[in-house]
């Protein structure tokens, strides 16, 4: 079986972690995509994972009441690191060594990031959680993202959303939607699709790194994309 990418970032939105619920961790869909994180890594990919914090807390929450915006962004980066904690544990649970990694130092809680720790940890073989986002308020943590992708030298960042692709619209709200099989960065961009922000694409598009966007929901779908089936759409140059 050939393998398409051998060393792959993968974003797992805030969103995705609360499952069905309104707020906060479902922690067996977090436990799921740890396993589906383990059966990829099985086939001998190398990943590391970006983690939002959207489930908790989004800094535009706070802005959007007339708040002052950094605190907010502070608040939405404190989320990541819940959530990369979640996620350490549900993979540490199924015997996967994980290791999360902050831009915001916090040393009691885990380990500060730096990207000569980061590519030690991953030498190792362990999956490293980059939390905390890129450690700068009016970021996202999309854009953390394609940074760390950059950083870590990703062949490919897998970018785990609500549907199987990027799409014409919204799916869920135009039935009629088409959905695209590839597109180029810069289609992305032109287009105004919105699947990742323009900062996130703009970067990975810099640095040729394709963007895969795929279902997170799917159980197994990462380790078959990664095999060459699975649905999804791959932006590249
Ligand atoms: N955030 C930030 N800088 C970053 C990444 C994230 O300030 O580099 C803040 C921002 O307030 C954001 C929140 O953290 O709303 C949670 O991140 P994001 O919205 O990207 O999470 P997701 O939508 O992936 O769950």
């Amino acid at each position: 079986m050939t393998i398409r990418f051998k060393r792959v970032l993968l974003k797992v939105s805030g969103e995705a972690l609360m499952g069905g619920q309104g707020f906060g961790i479902d922690v067996a869909v977090a436990d799921r995509i740890a396993g589906d994180i383990h059966e990829a890594k099985a086939l001998g990919v190398e990943i590391s994972v970006v983690v939002g914090g959207g489930n908790i807390f989004r800094g535009v929450a706070v802005a959007s009441k007339g708040g002052d915006r950094v605190t907010g962004d502070h608040m939405g980066m404190l989320a990541t690191v819940i959530n990369a904690l979640a996620l350490r544990t549900s993979l540490t649970k199924i015997g996967i060594d994980a290791v999360v990694l902050s831009a915001i130092p916090m040393p009691e809680i885990c380990e500060s990031f730096s990207q000569l720790v980061a590519l030690k940890h991953a030498e190792a073989g362990r999956v490293v959680i980059f939390a905390g986002g890129t450690g700068n308020p009016f970021f996202t943590t999309d854009s953390a993202a394609a940074l760390r992708a950059a950083e870590m030298g990703a062949t490919a960042l897998f970018k785990g959303t609500q549907v199987d692709g990027i799409y014409s619209a919204d799916p869920k709200l135009v039935p009629d939607a088409t959905r695209f099989d590839r597109l180029t960065h810069d289609e992305v961009l032109n287009k105004g699709l919105a699947v990742m922000d323009v900062t996130a694409v703009a970067l990975a598009r810099e640095n040729h790194i394709p963007i895969v966007v795929f279902s997170i929901h799917e159980k197994g779908e990462f380790s078959r994309i990664l095999s060459g089936g699975g649905r999804s759409t791959i932006v590249s140059d």
